[in-house]
């Protein structure tokens, strides 16, 4: 028993002794040279990579922006949504410095069948008398012009700051003087679309600790002086609660692709909320096991968004990662230095997110 003992540690020492710097010479370890931002690695296993040209079932996009600059940009935008299998995109306003929505509306006439258009709540006059009938009419307006919901908002601390064009900032979702406007929403069939604080990484301390750091180092969120994490989800499940008659689209998963059980609580408790998994590839693709067992438990409760612009290979890589078992595949785009893997999800399962579940919302909810 002794000699194995010996001959452990004594296998141990070897280990080490190949593998460790001398500690007269720490400079010489190559890994110290490497900033953890710069961590993307070459994957040298011989795995399978799949390239998905098409998404496998119709694609409608919930989570888009108007990224066009020019009308012919906007017919090659069709061209990659025909390439790739999307059927309709929705494009939404809020959060978009750009052109009032009209004018949005106006650029996309020509493909009016290919895109869908969400507007903001104005909070215009929010403290005046004529409020809320000033914030319902501009509702009514933006539905008589043809929008389909009301989204982007976004609050990430400071209130819906992705309001256009008055400013929301303290102004979150359950605010008080909001509810008329919800109320409204609900009753013109509108539904909204809402990105509630960022991933919980950005609110970690900014160490070795935090597993995400390379990107939360980006979106760090400091809550010094507005709303933490926690107290924004406390907003937005009393938007959702008291609004049983609206329906509500929480962008990117809520942000809480951490916490696959809580989520999943929340979609059980209020049959008006949804999720869609915009933007949040990365977030949910280095834990592909638990993120496919959720997907398959709320298939009827997702919707496929992008938020990423209008190239091919971003729908494609998203593609890729909902329906290939491919793994360990890093995309440095997303800023993360986690593997990814895909979810294989099943038919039945991909075709209610890509379109299904879409298509009842923008359909029946009407
Ligand atoms: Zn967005």
């Amino acid at each position: 028993m002794k000699r194995f003992h010996f001959l452990l540690a004594a296998a141990a020492l070897a280990f080490a002794a190949c593998n460790a710097p001398k500690a007269s010479d720490e400079s010489a370890n190559p890994a110290d040279k490497v900033l953890v931002r710069d961590f993307f690695p070459d994957v040298a296993n011989n795995i399978p990579v799949t390239k998905v040209e098409r998404a496998k079932f119709t694609v409608i996009d919930m989570h888009s922006h108007d990224y066009v600059e020019s009308p012919e940009q906007i017919a090659e935008w069709v061209k990659v949504m025909d390439a790739v299998g999307v059927e309709h995109t929705a494009i939404m306003h809020c959060s978009w410095i750009g052109r009032p929505f009209e004018e949005v509306v106006e650029a996309y006439a020509p493909y009016k069948d290919r895109f869908r258009f969400w507007c903001c709540f104005d909070y215009t006059g929010i403290d005046s008398e004529e409020w809320p009938a000033q914030g319902i009419a501009a509702l009514e307006r933006c539905k008589a012009l043809g929008a389909t919901g009301i989204g982007e908002l976004g609050d990430k601390g400071e209130g819906d700051t992705y309001a256009r064009p008055a400013d929301g900032k303290g102004i979150h979702i359950d605010d008080p003087r909001v509810k008329p406007l919800i109320e409204k929403a609900g009753e013109l069939k509108m539904p909204i679309s809402i990105h509630i604080a960022e991933p919980i990484w950005m609110y970690l301390p900014m160490d070795e600790t935090n597993d995400g750091l390379p990107n939360a180092a980006c979106w760090h969120v400091d809550t010094t002086d507005c709303y933490g994490y926690w107290k924004l989800m406390e907003t937005f499940e009393n938007a959702v609660r008291e609004n049983p008659g609206t329906l509500f689209i929480a962008c990117h998963y809520l942000n809480m692709t951490h916490d696959w059980q809580r989520l999943g609580a929340l979609l059980d408790k209020y049959p008006n909320m949804y999720v869609d998994i915009s933007a949040r590839v990365a977030e949910s693709a280095h834990t592909p096991r638990a993120t496919r067992e959720f997907l398959i438990k709320y298939q009827d409760r997702v919707l496929f968004g992008t938020d990423n612009g209008m190239e091919a290979p971003m729908y494609q890589g998203i593609f890729r990662v909902l329906e290939t078992s491919d793994e360990h595949f890093y995309v440095p785009e997303y800023n993360y230095h986690w593997a990814l893997s895909g979810f294989n999800l099943p038919d039945e399962v991909l075709k209610k997110i890509y379109h299904d579940n879409a298509e009842r919302i923008l359909t029946e909810y009407k």
